[in-house]
């Protein structure tokens, strides 16, 4: 794994790391090369993909990467829970404190060793209740 600090910043993934810090979406690859393009605008969807994996490897993003779902991504690379709508697909972030205790529960009961846990909830978010509502 590179670090952080051994990373070099091209402008390009200098832009894509501001892109993603100023947003809270969760956007996907696709959805961030078109954000991307508007500082950048001859970037390619490749060159955001290669970029992403190069940054989520040093740790400076996170993946958030669920079996059968388009990957998303995150700026914000501290925990914290997400909520994601098993309708549209977006993902939010849950505002509350990290489960204490979970991650030394489980080490005693797996015999692993626990560096961290992930949690992800899932739901209808109100813009798709909405829409459910009016489809009645
Ligand atoms: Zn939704
Ligand atoms: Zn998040």
């Amino acid at each position: 794994m590179e670090s952080p600090g051994k990373l070099r910043m091209t402008t390009q993934r200098q832009v894509i790391m501001e892109v993603l810090k100023s947003v809270k979406s969760h956007p996907t690859a696709g959805e961030l090369c078109s954000m991307v393009r508007r500082r950048l605008p001859r970037i390619s969807l490749g060159t955001v993909y290669r970029n992403l994996d190069i940054l989520s490897r040093a740790g400076m993003l996170q993946k958030i990467d669920v079996a059968g779902q388009e990957m998303r991504f995150d700026g914000n690379t501290m925990n914290h829970y997400h909520l994601r709508c098993m309708e549209c697909g977006r993902v939010f972030d849950v505002d509350m404190d990290l489960l204490a205790g979970v991650e030394e529960q489980v080490a005693r009961e797996s015999g692993f060793q626990v560096y961290g846990h992930r949690l992800e909830f899932v739901g209808r978010c109100e813009a798709c209740q909405e829409a459910y509502k009016t489809r009645q």
